[in-house]
């Protein structure tokens, strides 16, 4: 296939063959037994990759801003007090959903590239009474990596509820959620899980569940209250047929199979080789003279990096240089910045091949756009570090 592009954008990403055949094969029903085991598997293997063991995962069909959609609307009632720790683009999404459900919001805001010091979040913490903090484990609009040990410590501390944007971390980032104390992770299909765009997914904590069921006022949202989902994933776990929304057959499928590379692959084998792949895609584009949006390696996801255009690049065009070298990357995502920057993605089945391949297409199209620097300086840095 001559004309195949490399999708290295920071999801959908490129998909394992093997999980693809599972959305070629005829739909089976819902509730057929084969069907009803292979979920109660996907939700099993989703509490082992987030270390969750008595946590309760749900699958649901929908996408990652589902999952947000549902932790606040589940945990929130009119008058609660949120608190926002925001690394981009998408802590403020999570803002503007916690208001949507009548929280008091409040907003700790990173410098752009950089996270919210701890003592500011314990601060915080102190100055008020929280039921609810969320963070972004890695913002994917600014390719930072938050301290989530260290911010579910503060969330055990202060006795709040902690939530985790996972979206573009969850199987490529190291997550202990028992352990750190989260008590919701969520995600979607699309990113380090390698599943095809179109499932919301979450595991959450036994603390979660009690404040839900303390409620006193119903969930104002009808398809992402919990009571309707809590007992349909009781009933695949248990092995028993029920229905309350159609599941997406086929992308269950493909999450189950997705699920069982991953764990065969080995958790800390699967986060090593994203963190060698975020290292020498750092190393390769430092090499080649670019600066990244994130401020050091201690704050660098390791499943995107997020560089900047050098000054003297029409940055109009340079994207679909690199389009015609083969590598399809995504433009800045961050509104007051969106010309300054664009975005890699370097995460699930990732390997030597495709970093030198986006380098080597990133190194040709520089050059095309005048932009002088050694051939190869950047390549070399992924056979060193990868
Ligand atoms: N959070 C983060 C960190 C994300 O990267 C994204 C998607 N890029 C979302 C939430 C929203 O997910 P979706 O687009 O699947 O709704």
């Amino acid at each position: 296939m001559k004309s195949r592009k490399l999708l290295m954008i920071p999801g959908p990403i490129e998909f394992e063959s093997e999980v693809m055949q599972c959305m070629a094969v005829p739909t089976p029903s819902h509730v057929d037994p084969d069907f009803i085991d292979l979920f109660a598997n996907s939700l099993k293997l989703m509490k082992e990759v987030c270390k969750c063991p008595s946590g309760q995962a749900f699958i649901v069909a929908g996408t990652g801003t589902l999952a947000m959609d549902m932790a606040a609307a589940n945990l929130i009632e009119t008058g609660d007090k949120a608190l926002v720790i925001s690394t981009g683009y998408f802590g403020l999404r999570f803002a503007e959903i916690l208001k949507r459900y009548g929280a008091e919001v409040d907003v700790l805001e990173a410098e752009v590239g950089d996270i919210v010091p701890m003592e500011l979040i314990e601060q915080q913490l102190q100055s008020k009474s929280y039921k609810l903090l969320t963070f972004t484990h890695v913002d994917t609009s600014t390719a930072v990596l938050n301290d989530a040990k260290s911010i579910g410590d503060l969330g055990r501390k202060h006795k709040v509820l902690t939530v985790l944007d996972g979206v573009c971390s969850v199987a490529g980032e190291e997550i202990k959620q028992e352990e750190w104390g989260i008590d919701v992770v969520l995600t979607a299909s699309q990113k380090a899980i390698g599943v095809p765009p179109g499932l919301a997914l979450l595991v959450i904590s036994q603390n979660a569940i009690q404040a839900f069921e303390k409620r006193t006022s119903p969930v104002t949202n009808y398809y992402g209250d919990w009571s309707n989902w809590l007992p349909i994933m009781k009933a695949y776990e248990n092995r028993q047929a029920s229905y309350f929304g159609t599941p997406a057959v086929n992308l269950v499928m493909a999450l189950e199979k997705s699920l069982q590379l991953i764990v065969k692959e080995g958790l800390d084998n699967r986060f090593d080789r994203h963190l060698r792949a975020g290292k020498a895609m750092r190393a390769a584009i430092s090499a080649l003279g670019l600066e990244l949006l994130s401020k050091n390696e201690q704050v660098s996801a390791n499943t995107l990096s997020a560089p900047k255009y050098p000054s003297q690049i029409d940055t109009t065009t340079f994207l679909k240089a690199v389009n015609q070298e083969g590598i399809i990357l995504a433009g800045g995502l961050l509104p007051e910045l969106k010309n300054d920057y664009f975005r890699i993605g370097h995460m699930g089945s990732i390997n030597r091949s495709d970093l030198l391949a986006t380098i080597g297409a990133l190194e040709t199209a520089l050059k095309k756009h005048g932009y002088l620097h050694e051939l190869g300086s950047g390549t070399t840095q992924i056979l060193k570090h990868f």
